[in-house]
C-alpha cells in the first residue's frame, strides 16, 4: 500500500508538472486528520481535491501509539487511523501529493501555491493555481529541548506527551509531571489529577501566569497536586523503554535533584504552522488563523481547519469536524465563484477539443477521418484518477491543435468499445494510427505520464508520426 502511495505521489507530480497552468477547484494544504476529512467530503461531492500532504502524511495523530477517543474505535494506533483516512480519501477520488508548500499568494484569484518536492529523483518547485483553498497545516508543540525528549533516544510519545486528553488515560494511578506555568498547564493538571495518583506541576517562576485565578485555586488545592516552583527540567531519563525520572534544577539555588515519574506532559504552548499566511490572512496574537463563520478566514474562499485555527481543543475529532465543514463551505463557494467567473469571461476560443464518442458508429467515423496519430482516453466519471487526468488531456488537445486527434470513451456508455480494445483498467489511453491499428495501450496515470514525456519530444514537429509512441 505504501508503494502504491509513493507511485501515486510521483505520478500526480509529473502530471501536474506537465500542465503548470492547470487550475484546481480546491487545493487542500496538509495531510492530517482535518485535511483528509475535507478531501473525502469534497471527492464524494464530485469535486476532485488536490491534497498537498507535506512531510508528515497523516499528521500529528500518527505520533500516537494508542488512540482511544476516536468514535467507533475502542483503540487504534494513530498511524492506522490516518492510513484508513488516506485510503478512504483516495478511493473516493482525492489526489494526494507529498510535496511541501513553500509559498502562498492570496492577493489575486485564482490563488497561487508554490510547492517543493522530489520529482524524477530531483528536487523541483512548481506553482499550482487554486480557486479555493483549505488550510490544515496543524500546529507544532513547543518542546523543552532537553536530552531525553525527542530524537531516536528521546521519549516523545513514549512517556513525554503534549496532550493530556489524548494520552493521560495511560497513566491511571501513576505519577505524572506537567511542565508549564500557564492556563494550559492548569487544564492539563485538572484532567490528569482525576486519573493519576500524583501530579507534579513544574513552574519556572515563583507563580502561575494563569489568568483563571478561581480555577487555579481549586486545582492547586487538590490533594494529589503539588506545584514545584522556580524549577526547570534539565533532562528526561528512562530505562530505554519508558520514562522513569526527571533531572530538575532550582533556578535560584542552581541545585540539581531528581523526581521519579512515569510520564511528563509538556504544557508550554504550541506554534501554529501559519507563517506562510502572515500579512495575508488575519491571525491572532499567537499566530492561529482567525475564523469567521464556519472555518471561513478573512479571505473569501479560503478556509482553515484543525489545529492551525484551534488554540483551544486540538483534538483529532474536532479537526475532522472542521474538515467536513470547510469542504461543504468550499463547495458552496465554488458554485458562486464559477458563475461569477463565467459571467466575466470573454467567449471561449474555438479550437480543437477532445471529442466525446457517442456510439460505435461515431467512433468508426472518427477513426476513418483521422490523420496521423489518434489518442483515445477510456475513462469513467466515478474514477478519481480519470477526473484528475481530464484537464491535462483537454490541454493536450488544444496544444496539438489537430496534429493529433483526441477522442474519449465513457465506460458506462460504451462498454462494448472497452471490450473491443480489451481495456481492463481506467484510465487507459489507446494510441491508434490513421488506419485504426493499435500502436500502444497504456493504463494508469504513471504510464500516461510516460506518454506525456514522449509528447514533449515531438511537440515541435508539424506532423506527428503515431509510430513515435510505439513502446521501444
Ligand atoms: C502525540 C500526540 C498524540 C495525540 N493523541 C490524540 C488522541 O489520542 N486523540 C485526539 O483526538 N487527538 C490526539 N492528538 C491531537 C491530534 O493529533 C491533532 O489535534 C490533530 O491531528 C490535528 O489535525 P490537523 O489535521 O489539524 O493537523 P496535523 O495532524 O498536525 O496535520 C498537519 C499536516 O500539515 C502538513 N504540513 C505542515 N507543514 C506543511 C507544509 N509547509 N506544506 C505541506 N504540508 C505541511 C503535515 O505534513 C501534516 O500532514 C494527539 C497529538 C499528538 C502530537
Amino acid at each position: 500500500m505504501k508503494n502504491f502511495f509513493l507511485a501515486l505521489v510521483t505520478l500526480c507530480s509529473s502530471l501536474l508538472h506537465a500542465a503548470p497552468e492547470e487550475e484546481h477547484p480546491v487545493v487542500i494544504l496538509g495531510g492530517g486528520v482535518a485535511a483528509l476529512t475535507s478531501a473525502t467530503y469534497l471527492a464524494r461531492g464530485g469535486i476532485v481535491p488536490l491534497v498537498i500532504s507535506g512531510p508528515q502524511m497523516g499528521g500529528a495523530i500518527t505520533q500516537s501509539h494508542r488512540v482511544q477517543n476516536w468514535p467507533s474505535e475502542l483503540e487504534i494506533s494513530g498511524w492506522d487511523l490516518a492510513e484508513k483516512m488516506r485510503v478512504q480519501a483516495e478511493q473516493n477520488g482525492a489526489v494526494i501529493c507529498s510535496e511541501s508548500v513553500v509559498a502562498v499568494d492570496l492577493s489575486s484569484r485564482p490563488f497561487l501555491i508554490t510547492t517543493q518536492g522530489i520529482l524524477d529523483g530531483k528536487e523541483k518547485t512548481r506553482t499550482i493555481k487554486a480557486q479555493s483553498l483549505i488550510i490544515g497545516l496543524g500546529a507544532s508543540p513547543n518542546m523543552l529541548g532537553v536530552p531525553g525528549e525527542s530524537g531516536s533516544e528521546g521519549y516523545f510519545s513514549r512517556g513525554v506527551y503534549s496532550c493530556a486528553v489524548c494520552d493521560g488515560a495511560f497513566y491511571k494511578d501513576k505519577v505524572v509531571a506537567i511542565v508549564g506555568g500557564g492556563d494550559s498547564a492548569l487544564l492539563e493538571a485538572q484532567y490528569l489529577s482525576n486519573l493519576a495518583r500524583k501530579v507534579y506541576i513544574i513552574v519556572r517562576k515563583d507563580n502561575f501566569r494563569a489568568v483563571e485565578k478561581e480555577r487555579a485555586k481549586e486545582i492547586l488545592s487538590r490533594p494529589n497536586v503539588e506545584v514545584i516552583y522556580e524549577t526547570i527540567v534539565q533532562e528526561i531519563r528512562g530505562d530505554g523503554d519508558k520514562v522513569t525520572e526527571l533531572l530538575v534544577q532550582n533556578t535560584k539555588t542552581k541545585s540539581l535533584s531528581t523526581l521519579s515519574i512515569d510520564a511528563l506532559f509538556l504544557a508550554i504552548g504550541s506554534k501554529p504552522n501559519s507563517e506562510l499566511f502572515r500579512n495575508q490572512l488575519e491571525l491572532d496574537e499567537a499566530g492561529y488563523i482567525r475564523l469567521k463563520n464556519h472555518q471561513e478566514t478573512s479571505i473569501e474562499g479560503v478556509y482553515a481547519i484543525g489545529d492551525i485555527a484551534d488554540p483551544e481543543f486540538k483534538q483529532a475529532i474536532s479537526a475532522a469536524g472542521d474538515g467536513a465543514k470547510a469542504a461543504l463551505q468550499a463547495q458552496k463557494f465554488l458554485t458562486a465563484y464559477r458563475t461569477e467567473v463565467a459571467q466575466k469571461a470573454p467567449p471561449a476560443p474555438v479550437g480543437p477539443a477532445v471529442i466525446e464518442i457517442t456510439s460505435k458508429e461515431h467512433f468508426a467515423r472518427e477513426i476513418q477521418n483521422g490523420e496521423g496519430a489518434i489518442f483515445v482516453d477510456f475513462y469513467a466519471d466515478y474514477c478519481g484518477p480519470c477526473r484528475m487526468f481530464g484537464p491535462t488531456y483537454e490541454s493536450w488537445a488544444k496544444e496539438f491543435n489537430g496534429r493529433i486527434k483526441f477522442l474519449k470513451v465513457d465506460a458506462q456508455k460504451l462498454p462494448h468499445l472497452f471490450d473491443q480494445y480489451q481495456v481492463r483498467g481506467i484510465p487507459t489511453m489507446v494510441i491508434l494510427d490513421a488506419h485504426g491499428n493499435v500502436i500502444r495501450k497504456v493504463t494508469g496515470l504513471q504510464e500516461i505520464a510516460g506518454i506525456h514525456r514522449k509528447l514533449d519530444e515531438v511537440r515541435s514537429q508539424s506532423s506527428i508520426d503515431p509510430q513515435s509512441f510505439k513502446r521501444i
